[in-house]
Protein backbone atom coordinates (compact mmCIF):
# COMPACT_ATOMS: atom_id res chain seq x y z
CA UNK A 1 0.00 0.00 0.00
CA UNK A 2 1.25 3.40 -0.71
CA UNK A 3 1.05 5.68 2.35
CA UNK A 4 0.63 9.53 1.64
CA UNK A 5 2.85 11.73 3.81
CA UNK A 6 0.85 14.30 5.76
CA UNK A 7 1.44 16.37 8.56
CA UNK A 8 -0.14 14.99 11.67
CA UNK A 9 -0.65 18.16 13.26
CA UNK A 10 -1.88 21.58 11.57
CA UNK A 11 0.73 23.60 11.77
CA UNK A 12 0.43 27.33 11.48
CA UNK A 13 -3.45 27.00 12.40
CA UNK A 14 -5.28 30.44 12.69
CA UNK A 15 -7.63 31.24 15.92
CA UNK A 16 -10.53 30.52 14.31
CA UNK A 17 -9.65 27.44 13.06
CA UNK A 18 -8.54 26.38 16.49
CA UNK A 19 -11.81 27.66 17.26
CA UNK A 20 -13.57 25.53 15.12
CA UNK A 21 -11.59 22.49 16.09
CA UNK A 22 -12.87 22.93 19.48
CA UNK A 23 -16.18 23.31 18.11
CA UNK A 24 -16.15 19.68 16.39
CA UNK A 25 -14.27 18.28 19.38
CA UNK A 26 -17.17 19.04 21.75
CA UNK A 27 -20.08 18.42 18.96
CA UNK A 28 -21.93 15.46 20.39
CA UNK A 29 -25.48 15.88 19.38
CA UNK A 30 -27.92 13.25 19.28
CA UNK A 31 -28.98 14.12 15.56
CA UNK A 32 -24.87 12.86 14.52
CA UNK A 33 -24.05 10.26 17.50
CA UNK A 34 -27.35 8.33 17.37
CA UNK A 35 -27.92 8.14 13.53
CA UNK A 36 -24.08 7.29 13.00
CA UNK A 37 -24.46 4.19 15.38
CA UNK A 38 -27.31 2.90 13.01
CA UNK A 39 -24.98 1.81 10.70
CA UNK A 40 -21.43 2.89 11.61
CA UNK A 41 -21.68 5.63 9.18
CA UNK A 42 -21.76 8.93 11.04
CA UNK A 43 -22.68 11.51 8.65
CA UNK A 44 -22.24 15.53 10.13
CA UNK A 45 -24.38 17.07 6.98
CA UNK A 46 -28.12 17.07 6.56
CA UNK A 47 -30.17 15.22 4.26
CA UNK A 48 -32.54 15.24 0.62
CA UNK A 49 -35.39 13.76 -0.79
CA UNK A 50 -39.04 12.99 0.51
CA UNK A 51 -39.14 12.15 3.90
CA UNK A 52 -41.70 9.97 5.44
CA UNK A 53 -43.47 11.66 7.91
CA UNK A 54 -45.60 9.08 9.35
CA UNK A 55 -42.65 7.62 11.44
CA UNK A 56 -43.64 10.96 13.73
CA UNK A 57 -47.10 9.08 14.48
CA UNK A 58 -45.37 5.53 15.18
CA UNK A 59 -45.68 4.07 18.83
CA UNK A 60 -43.87 5.77 21.22
CA UNK A 61 -41.87 2.59 21.91
CA UNK A 62 -40.38 2.86 18.44
CA UNK A 63 -40.73 6.23 17.53
CA UNK A 64 -37.51 8.00 18.15
CA UNK A 65 -35.99 4.71 16.32
CA UNK A 66 -37.92 5.34 13.40
CA UNK A 67 -36.82 8.79 13.22
CA UNK A 68 -33.63 8.29 13.54
CA UNK A 69 -33.39 5.41 10.65
CA UNK A 70 -35.69 7.81 8.65
CA UNK A 71 -33.49 10.90 8.49
CA UNK A 72 -30.44 9.16 8.13
CA UNK A 73 -32.01 7.52 5.15
CA UNK A 74 -32.45 10.84 3.71
CA UNK A 75 -28.36 12.07 5.04
CA UNK A 76 -27.29 8.35 3.17
CA UNK A 77 -29.14 9.92 0.14
CA UNK A 78 -26.90 12.59 0.47
CA UNK A 79 -23.67 10.72 0.57
CA UNK A 80 -24.63 8.57 -2.04
CA UNK A 81 -25.59 11.53 -4.91
CA UNK A 82 -22.32 13.20 -3.97
CA UNK A 83 -20.56 9.93 -4.91
CA UNK A 84 -22.55 9.80 -7.88
CA UNK A 85 -20.79 12.38 -9.07
CA UNK A 86 -17.03 11.99 -8.58
CA UNK A 87 -16.83 10.08 -12.14
CA UNK A 88 -15.29 7.15 -12.71
CA UNK A 89 -13.09 5.43 -9.73
CA UNK A 90 -11.00 2.49 -9.64
CA UNK A 91 -10.00 0.81 -6.73
CA UNK A 92 -6.25 2.23 -7.53
CA UNK A 93 -7.11 5.42 -7.13
CA UNK A 94 -6.86 8.02 -4.41
CA UNK A 95 -9.95 10.31 -3.40
CA UNK A 96 -9.67 13.03 -0.86
CA UNK A 97 -12.21 14.10 1.40
CA UNK A 98 -11.92 17.69 2.41
CA UNK A 99 -13.72 18.84 6.46
CA UNK A 100 -14.36 14.46 6.80
CA UNK A 101 -15.68 14.92 9.70
CA UNK A 102 -16.40 11.66 10.81
CA UNK A 103 -15.60 10.30 7.46
CA UNK A 104 -18.68 9.25 6.84
CA UNK A 105 -18.47 10.43 3.13
CA UNK A 106 -14.58 8.51 3.00
CA UNK A 107 -16.33 5.56 3.88
CA UNK A 108 -19.14 5.82 1.40
CA UNK A 109 -16.72 6.35 -1.72
CA UNK A 110 -14.78 3.34 -0.76
CA UNK A 111 -16.99 1.10 -0.23
CA UNK A 112 -18.67 2.09 -3.59
CA UNK A 113 -15.13 2.34 -5.37
CA UNK A 114 -12.77 0.16 -3.13
CA UNK A 115 -10.42 3.15 -3.57
CA UNK A 116 -8.33 4.85 -1.36
CA UNK A 117 -9.50 7.98 0.13
CA UNK A 118 -7.46 10.62 2.78
CA UNK A 119 -10.05 12.49 4.89
CA UNK A 120 -8.68 15.65 6.60
CA UNK A 121 -10.46 17.60 9.42
CA UNK A 122 -9.03 20.57 11.98
CA UNK A 123 -10.55 18.36 14.63
CA UNK A 124 -8.27 15.75 16.41
CA UNK A 125 -11.31 13.90 18.19
CA UNK A 126 -13.42 13.69 14.97
CA UNK A 127 -9.81 12.50 13.20
CA UNK A 128 -9.57 9.42 15.96
CA UNK A 129 -12.92 9.02 15.69
CA UNK A 130 -13.27 8.09 12.16
CA UNK A 131 -10.23 5.97 12.06
CA UNK A 132 -11.71 3.47 14.58
CA UNK A 133 -14.86 3.70 12.43
CA UNK A 134 -13.31 3.41 9.26
CA UNK A 135 -11.41 0.38 11.14
CA UNK A 136 -14.58 -1.50 12.36
CA UNK A 137 -16.19 -1.06 9.14
CA UNK A 138 -12.57 -3.19 7.37
CA UNK A 139 -11.42 -0.34 5.62
CA UNK A 140 -8.82 1.30 7.80
CA UNK A 141 -6.22 0.11 5.65
CA UNK A 142 -7.52 2.30 2.54
CA UNK A 143 -9.11 5.14 4.30
CA UNK A 144 -7.16 7.03 6.24
CA UNK A 145 -8.30 10.43 8.23
CA UNK A 146 -5.66 13.28 9.09
CA UNK A 147 -5.83 15.81 11.98
CA UNK A 148 -4.75 18.80 9.02
CA UNK A 149 -5.81 22.08 7.46
CA UNK A 150 -8.00 21.27 4.00
CA UNK A 151 -6.11 24.86 3.26
CA UNK A 152 -2.58 23.11 2.88
CA UNK A 153 -2.44 19.25 3.79
CA UNK A 154 0.54 18.12 3.01
CA UNK A 155 -0.77 15.50 0.49
CA UNK A 156 0.62 14.34 -2.12
CA UNK A 157 0.33 16.72 -5.73
CA UNK A 158 -2.04 15.32 -8.61
CA UNK A 159 -2.24 12.57 -6.59
CA UNK A 160 -6.08 12.13 -6.39
CA UNK A 161 -8.88 11.36 -8.73
CA UNK A 162 -11.26 13.09 -7.07
CA UNK A 163 -12.04 15.75 -3.97
CA UNK A 164 -14.85 17.02 -2.10
CA UNK A 165 -16.26 19.35 0.32
CA UNK A 166 -19.56 18.23 1.68
CA UNK A 167 -20.87 20.99 4.14
CA UNK A 168 -17.16 22.29 4.91
CA UNK A 169 -16.52 25.18 2.25
CA UNK A 170 -17.83 27.62 4.51
CA UNK A 171 -15.41 27.14 6.91
CA UNK A 172 -12.72 28.76 4.54
CA UNK A 173 -11.45 31.65 2.14
CA UNK A 174 -12.47 29.55 -1.46
CA UNK A 175 -9.14 30.76 -3.02
CA UNK A 176 -6.95 29.07 -0.66
CA UNK A 177 -9.20 26.09 -0.70
CA UNK A 178 -9.69 25.70 -4.52
CA UNK A 179 -6.26 26.32 -4.65
CA UNK A 180 -5.41 23.27 -2.69
CA UNK A 181 -7.48 21.47 -4.09
CA UNK A 182 -6.18 22.20 -7.93
CA UNK A 183 -3.05 20.89 -6.81
CA UNK A 184 -4.17 17.56 -5.48
CA UNK A 185 -5.99 16.85 -8.34
CA UNK A 186 -4.93 15.34 -11.39
CA UNK A 187 -6.11 16.71 -14.48
CA UNK A 188 -9.11 15.62 -15.77
CA UNK A 189 -9.95 14.75 -11.83
CA UNK A 190 -13.47 15.53 -10.58
CA UNK A 191 -14.24 18.38 -7.44
CA UNK A 192 -17.96 17.89 -5.92
CA UNK A 193 -19.09 20.23 -3.37
CA UNK A 194 -22.32 20.16 -1.71
CA UNK A 195 -23.01 23.11 0.10
CA UNK A 196 -25.57 25.90 1.31
CA UNK A 197 -24.59 29.30 -0.62
CA UNK A 198 -26.44 32.77 0.11
CA UNK A 199 -28.97 33.30 -2.95
CA UNK A 200 -27.01 36.72 -4.52
CA UNK A 201 -30.37 37.63 -6.12
CA UNK A 202 -31.50 37.91 -2.00
CA UNK A 203 -28.63 40.51 -1.52
CA UNK A 204 -26.17 39.42 1.45
CA UNK A 205 -26.94 37.38 4.32
CA UNK A 206 -30.18 37.70 5.70
CA UNK A 207 -31.07 37.19 9.64
CA UNK A 208 -31.78 33.32 8.90
CA UNK A 209 -28.32 33.02 7.61
CA UNK A 210 -26.78 35.08 9.78
CA UNK A 211 -28.32 32.55 12.73
CA UNK A 212 -26.89 29.62 10.68
CA UNK A 213 -23.73 31.54 10.55
CA UNK A 214 -23.30 32.28 14.22
CA UNK A 215 -24.85 28.62 15.13
CA UNK A 216 -22.25 26.69 13.68
CA UNK A 217 -19.33 29.64 13.54
CA UNK A 218 -19.22 29.63 10.33
CA UNK A 219 -19.10 31.93 7.20
CA UNK A 220 -21.09 30.57 4.14
CA UNK A 221 -20.20 32.05 0.73
CA UNK A 222 -22.21 33.42 -2.07
CA UNK A 223 -23.29 31.70 -5.07
CA UNK A 224 -21.74 34.05 -7.50
CA UNK A 225 -18.46 33.90 -5.76
CA UNK A 226 -18.60 30.35 -5.36
CA UNK A 227 -18.44 29.91 -9.14
CA UNK A 228 -15.94 33.22 -9.90
CA UNK A 229 -13.60 31.43 -7.18
CA UNK A 230 -13.73 27.70 -9.01
CA UNK A 231 -12.87 29.55 -12.58
CA UNK A 232 -9.86 31.17 -11.20
CA UNK A 233 -8.72 27.93 -9.70
CA UNK A 234 -8.85 25.36 -12.84
CA UNK A 235 -12.30 24.00 -11.92
CA UNK A 236 -14.41 24.25 -14.62
CA UNK A 237 -17.69 23.73 -13.89
CA UNK A 238 -19.64 20.62 -15.20
CA UNK A 239 -23.02 19.84 -13.12
CA UNK A 240 -25.20 22.09 -10.83
CA UNK A 241 -28.14 20.89 -9.16
CA UNK A 242 -30.31 23.09 -7.05
CA UNK A 243 -31.09 20.64 -4.23
CA UNK A 244 -32.75 23.46 -2.04
CA UNK A 245 -36.19 21.74 -2.43
CA UNK A 246 -35.05 18.61 -1.76
CA UNK A 247 -33.50 19.29 1.34
CA UNK A 248 -36.47 20.99 2.35
CA UNK A 249 -37.63 17.44 3.98
CA UNK A 250 -35.59 16.46 6.31
CA UNK A 251 -35.20 19.78 8.08
CA UNK A 252 -39.33 19.44 8.38
CA UNK A 253 -38.64 15.97 9.96
CA UNK A 254 -35.88 17.33 12.17
CA UNK A 255 -37.59 20.21 13.30
CA UNK A 256 -40.35 17.62 14.35
CA UNK A 257 -37.85 15.58 16.28
CA UNK A 258 -37.80 16.81 19.50
CA UNK A 259 -35.13 14.56 20.53
CA UNK A 260 -32.88 15.58 17.96
CA UNK A 261 -33.43 19.45 16.99
CA UNK A 262 -30.73 21.44 17.73
CA UNK A 263 -32.84 24.64 17.49
CA UNK A 264 -31.39 25.57 13.81
CA UNK A 265 -34.47 24.01 12.13
CA UNK A 266 -36.34 26.87 11.91
CA UNK A 267 -33.74 29.26 10.33
CA UNK A 268 -32.68 26.56 7.56
CA UNK A 269 -36.80 26.32 6.91
CA UNK A 270 -36.82 29.94 6.64
CA UNK A 271 -33.73 30.99 4.78
CA UNK A 272 -34.56 28.53 2.22
CA UNK A 273 -38.64 29.01 1.91
CA UNK A 274 -37.74 33.22 1.31
CA UNK A 275 -35.17 32.16 -1.30
CA UNK A 276 -32.20 33.88 0.60
CA UNK A 277 -30.37 30.42 1.37
CA UNK A 278 -29.86 27.81 -1.52
CA UNK A 279 -28.84 24.12 -1.21
CA UNK A 280 -26.32 22.92 -3.99
CA UNK A 281 -24.70 20.31 -5.45
CA UNK A 282 -21.77 22.02 -7.55
CA UNK A 283 -18.88 19.60 -9.29
CA UNK A 284 -16.47 20.66 -11.39
CA UNK A 285 -13.28 19.06 -13.87
CA UNK A 286 -10.07 20.10 -12.63
CA UNK A 287 -8.44 21.53 -16.44
N1 LIG B 1 -17.91 16.49 5.45
C1 LIG B 1 -18.29 15.90 6.71
C2 LIG B 1 -18.31 16.87 7.87
C3 LIG B 1 -18.97 18.21 7.69
S1 LIG B 1 -18.89 19.19 9.20
C4 LIG B 1 -19.58 15.14 6.53
O1 LIG B 1 -20.18 15.29 5.48
O2 LIG B 1 -20.00 14.39 7.41
C5 LIG B 1 -17.55 20.32 8.87
C6 LIG B 1 -16.17 19.72 8.96
O3 LIG B 1 -15.24 20.65 8.40
C7 LIG B 1 -15.65 19.41 10.36
O4 LIG B 1 -15.12 18.12 10.37
C8 LIG B 1 -14.51 20.42 10.57
O5 LIG B 1 -13.44 19.94 11.37
C9 LIG B 1 -14.04 20.56 9.14
N2 LIG B 1 -13.23 21.75 8.88
C10 LIG B 1 -13.55 23.06 9.01
N3 LIG B 1 -12.50 23.83 8.66
C11 LIG B 1 -11.50 22.99 8.28
C12 LIG B 1 -10.16 23.18 7.81
N4 LIG B 1 -9.63 24.39 7.64
N5 LIG B 1 -9.44 22.08 7.53
C13 LIG B 1 -9.94 20.83 7.71
N6 LIG B 1 -11.18 20.60 8.15
C14 LIG B 1 -11.96 21.67 8.43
Amino acid sequence: MITAPVSTTPTRTTLYQRSVAHYWDSEHNAVNVALGEIDGLHHHHYGIGEADLTVLDAPEAVREARINTELHRLEQAQADLLADHLGPVTADDWLFDAGCGHGAGSLVAHSRFGCHVDGVTLSPVQQQAATHYAERLGAGEQVTFHTADMLSTGLRTGAYTASWNNESDMYVDLDDLFAEHARLLKRGGRYVAITGVINDLHGMASRSVSRINWHYECDVHKRGAFFKALARHRLAVTTVIDLTHAALPYWRLRERSSHLATGIEADFLAAYQEGSFQYMLIAADRI
